[in-house]
């Protein structure tokens, strides 16, 4: 048995993993940093939330943390050595987390980028399964992304790499959070998609991301609407079709915020990729991710 923990930008789920990555129970707690401003306390913070599912995930299921033999975390940003690193949301920026794990529960603590992490996971368990050379990109407040070839995670020693969110697409383009311009996420994240609709179309600036996209479904036979799709589809095959000449996937998995529109997005980017890859005879599979919300945490103890 293993636990996988997935940290976000506003929460923490921890699970239980069995065999064949099958998720056995799950537990979830926002972490709530508003008033917060100290590093040491978000830290404290964070590591008494862990230990609080942990707690709870052993006791409800009868299990102690002897059953336990290894513990896999999925953080955002470049986690080095077990030291998490720039968490922007949670204003941590270098914490050593897998020390102080090890300290508490006496067990191998791995910690790996959260985008590698469910990449893994549609890897082995889910839509990438069958494919050996693919690609999983989720799309959501930011672009994370896992590449495999031959089966292998590609992986650079020193950082994560593979950030696909700030490949440049456009020389004099909009401002990214990173301080370069023209990000492909700038273009391509689900965040960027949410608020311009919202300005594009007068709603409400506080608009869920569910009735955005209830807005976008009703009318997307909508000249206005379709031409607000078109571009932003447009963008986002620009950057598919640079993952896809440089690495010559079989398939791209979405994950994030994105895949709940796969059925919208999949057949026009198929359609505008056309022209832009490289080999004529090159076709990759456009897939929706399949473990979701569970990916990062399944993905974690694969580790
Ligand atoms: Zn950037």
């Amino acid at each position: 048995m293993k636990i996988g923990i997935d940290i976000g930008g506003s929460h923490v789920a921890s699970g239980i993993v069995g065999k064949d990555g099958k998720l056995i129970a799950k537990e979830t707690r926002d972490i709530n940093i508003n008033q917060i401003n100290d590093e040491k306390r978000v830290e404290s913070l964070l590591l008494e939330i862990i230990e609080g599912e942990i707690r709870l995930l052993l006791d409800k299921n009868d299990y102690t943390i002897g059953d336990i033999t290894k513990i896999g975390v999925a953080v955002p940003g470049s986690p080095k050595n077990g030291v998490i690193r720039n968490l922007v949301n949670l204003h941590i920026k270098e914490f050593n987390l897998a020390e102080e794990l090890n300290k508490i529960y006496k067990t191998t603590v791995k910690i790996k980028n959260d985008g590698k992490c469910a990449g893994i996971a549609e890897k082995e368990y889910g839509s990438l399964k069958k494919y050996s050379d693919c690609a999983f990109l989720c799309i959501g407040t930011g672009v994370g992304s896992a590449v495999f070839l031959n089966d292998e995670l590609l992986e650079p020693k020193n950082n994560p790499g593979f950030e696909f969110g700030h490949i440049i697409i456009e020389k004099n383009g909009r401002k990214c959070n990173c301080g370069k311009n023209g990000c492909f996420e700038t273009y391509a994240s689900m965040k960027r998609f949410k608020a311009e609709a919202i300005s594009n179309f007068n709603m409400d600036p506080n608009t869920e991301a569910e009735e955005v996209q209830r807005f976008i479904r009703n009318n997307i036979e909508k000249k206005s609407v379709k031409e607000f799709v078109d571009e932003y589809l447009d963008n986002v095959s620009i950057g598919l079709s640079n993952i896809i000449n440089i690495f010559e996937v079989e398939a791209i998995s979405f994950g994030g915020s994105f895949s709940y529109y796969c059925d919208i997005f999949i057949p026009k980017l198929k359609e505008k990729l056309k022209p832009l890859i490289f080999n004529k005879d090159t076709n990759p599979d456009l897939v929706t991710a399949k473990l979701m919300n569970d990916a990062g945490i399944i993905g974690a103890t694969e580790i």
